[in-house]
């Protein structure tokens, strides 16, 4: 068996010296009420861990951070970010924990500094051995019902030495983290399609309100597309529902790779009927849209080589502008009987409502 890359036992470290508050107090309390703030703020895991990054090196004077979280199997710590040449990066990269001298960090929820090493630009705790100029701080992430998420390791100065205070402001810190992360994997699921990866209608309809409220505030435009994949009971009367399944996905996957990302939300409606809401966007960029993808949907073959699968979609297309004040539900029928339309004149085509 390979040898451990760390020790069996956290070694009793020096670093926390019980100095009293220092002048740098009042500076250091002012960028973790910060950090702490913006980390409340956002519920996009990409942000937070940026905030974390730029908080704690700002607060710890650390070069080289990094955060790592435990994957849903509790098995490997996932690089969630690094942050090094002043800037925060986000390698895919991860370590399997059990048996590191991170995990006993994270079994025994404790703050240590340690003789560092750096892997892949990562700054991790090292295994026994001479302190050399750097060492690693080592801060575990206790969030809800004392559960640990993660850690994040700073690589500090070898004569640096963190106070009381510093320590308790950092497990702060690793604490607001810890329920943030928390919050947004929450949040991500709740929002997420579990099959196809694109937004549930729950989320769709909460953005459909908002972006009908925004008509009423400023001049704007907003288009909705209704899909319906046509004939798919076929499709699983054919070949099961799990080539059915793989097929919404692979349909999921098309209209996410030609839309444009950030405004425009592609959700699963439900079944096989899906949604694009266009905020800002006219009748006509929402209808070549719409006719964009019904095409790309024909010539696509789906399924796999030895089960190849061909399908057609329909779909209705809707828009208005802060000229009308419609309810989210009167939008909605818009496209949904233009859907109906297409349906009834034979699918595979595109209608646009009330033409
Ligand atoms: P049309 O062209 O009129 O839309 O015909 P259709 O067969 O697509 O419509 P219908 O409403 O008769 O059938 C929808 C089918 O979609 C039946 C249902 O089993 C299937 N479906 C809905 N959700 C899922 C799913 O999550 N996975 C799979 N495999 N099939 C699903
Ligand atoms: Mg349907
Ligand atoms: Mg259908």
């Amino acid at each position: 068996m390979d040898k451990p890359l760390f020790p069996a036992s956290i070694p009793v470290t020096n670093a926390f010296s019980a100095c009293e508050l220092g002048s740098d107090f009042d500076e250091q309390f002012f960028m973790l009420n910060f950090g702490t703030r913006l980390l409340t703020a956002f519920t996009d895991k990409d942000i937070l861990v940026d905030i974390a990054l730029e908080t704690l090196a700002d607060f710890s004077r650390g070069e080289r951070l990094a955060v790592l979280s435990l994957d849903d199997k509790r098995e490997n710590l996932e690089v969630d970010g690094v942050f090094s040449n002043l800037r925060p990066s986000r390698p895919c990269l991860s370590f399997p924990a059990p048996g590191t001298f991170l995990e006993k960090v994270m079994l025994e929820k404790a703050v240590v500094v340690h003789p560092l090493t750096v892997e892949q630009g990562i700054p991790l705790p090292a295994a026994d051995g001479p302190a050399g100029k750097e060492q690693c701080l080592c801060l575990p992430l206790v969030g809800t019902a004392f559960r640990v998420v993660g850690l994040a390791t700073v690589a500090v100065p070898a004569n640096h030495a963190f106070t009381f205070f510093e320590a308790q402001q950092l497990r702060v810190l690793s604490t607001v983290l810890a329920v943030s992360l928390e919050n947004a994997k929450l949040f991500s699921r709740v929002i997420t399609d579990g099959l196809t990866n694109l937004y549930t209608r729950r989320f769709y309809e909460i953005r459909l309100e908002e972006e009908l409220y925004k008509l009423k505030r400023r001049q704007s435009f907003l288009s909705l597309i209704m899909f319906d994949l046509d004939d798919f009971k076929k499709v699983n009367d054919s070949f099961g529902h799990l080539v059915g399944d793989d097929v919404l996905r692979q349909f999921g996957l098309l209209m996410q790779e030609h839309t444009r990302k950030g405004s425009t939300l592609v959700s699963r409606y439900g079944g096989e009927e899906f949604t694009v809401l266009m905020p800002d966007a006219r009748l006509e960029e929402a209808v070549a849209l719409a006719r964009r993808i019904m095409t790309l949907c024909a010539n696509t073959v789906f399924g796999d080589e030895t089960l190849p699968i061909r399908i057609t979609v329909s779909g209705g297309v809707a828009s208005t502008d802060s000229s009308e004040s419609l309810s989210p539900k009167a939008f909605f029928q818009r496209a949904d009987m233009a859907l109906y339309k297409a349906k009834n004149e034979g699918r595979n085509r595109i209608v646009i409502w009330n033409e």
